[in-house]
């Protein structure tokens, strides 16, 4: 079975100047370990999916049809309380920007620790020994632990965040834009990072992004998305032998 069944989803944005329909019955799956991306250009509506999926999305954004049903279970019926068990523990989520997740003030093994004592009531020896272990996997050394976050280069810090998602082992991580503000060289090193994660954690990933080249190296399927819609969905090797 999937993990995610997505169905006939609609999102609409009410506002003044009227209501404005930016997701349209879109309908997809995501397997259980596939890394699935969703594709197409800025404003198509990538974004309003993965936070209605996280259902962290706010006015003027509101469902208005379908179901999103993870692991059986459908969200958009779960209350808030709910719904925050499953944000985090079962879908964690990473932004475009590592600072939107990271606290600027506390440094990283706290932030880790925070996690950890807050889901898992680990102590703070425990929580300490499951980051740096999480720390040796995405390649940062465990005694920058004791710094904070602007001490980190970007794509030290989205690895971070990465690591810190890893802390509650997700089923399913929603990844938004993640490397869109680094550079080439940086970049394929997460998507490196993401592939060799997955393996030794086996969770499936929703990866959006414009950047069609880049996401045909990592995900097994792609949807391709315009003006709110899901217009193909493809196997990523037919995209790359048909670039
Ligand atoms: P993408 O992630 O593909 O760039 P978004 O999901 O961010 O697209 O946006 C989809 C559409 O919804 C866009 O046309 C955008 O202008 C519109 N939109 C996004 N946020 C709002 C908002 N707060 N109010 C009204 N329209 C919005
Ligand atoms: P609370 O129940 O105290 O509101 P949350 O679980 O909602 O705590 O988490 C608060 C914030 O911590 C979230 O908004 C998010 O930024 C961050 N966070 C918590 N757990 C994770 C995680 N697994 N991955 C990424 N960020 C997380």
């Amino acid at each position: 079975d999937p993990i995610l069944k997505v169905r006939d989803l609609e999102v609409t944005y009410i506002t003044d100047n009227g209501d404005f329909k930016a997701v349209k019955s879109v309908s997809f799956d995501i397997g259980k370990s596939e890394i699935f991306g969703l594709a197409g250009e800025s404003g198509c509506g990538k974004s309003t999916i993965a936070f209605a999926i996280n259902r962290l999305h706010k006015p003027p954004a509101l469902i208005t049809k379908g179901s999103i049903e993870y692991d059986g279970t459908n969200l958009i019926a779960l209350t808030e309380q709910q719904m925050g068990v499953v944000r985090w523990k079962d879908i964690a989520m990473v932004f475009q920007s590592a600072m939107n997740s990271l606290n600027p003030v506390l440094p990283i093994q706290e932030q880790f620790a925070d996690v950890m004592r807050h889901h898992l009531g680990y102590s703070n020896e425990q929580a300490k020994e499951r980051a740096e272990k999480l720390l040796d996997l995405v390649n940062i050394p465990r005694e920058r632990l004791s710094e904070y976050p602007h001490q980190f280069s970007g794509g030290m810090r989205q690895r971070l965040v990465i690591a810190i998602a890893l802390c509650l082992n997700p089923k399913l991580i929603v990844m938004d834009e993640p490397t869109t503000a680094l550079d080439v060289v940086v970049q394929r090193e997460i998507l490196q990072q993401i592939y060799q994660l997955r393996k030794e954690f086996d969770f499936s990933v929703l990866f959006i992004t414009h950047d069609l080249a880049l996401m045909s190296q990592l995900c097994d399927r792609i949807a391709v998305m315009r003006y709110g819609e899901i217009v193909e969905v493809n196997q990523a090797r037919e995209i790359r032998n048909n670039p």
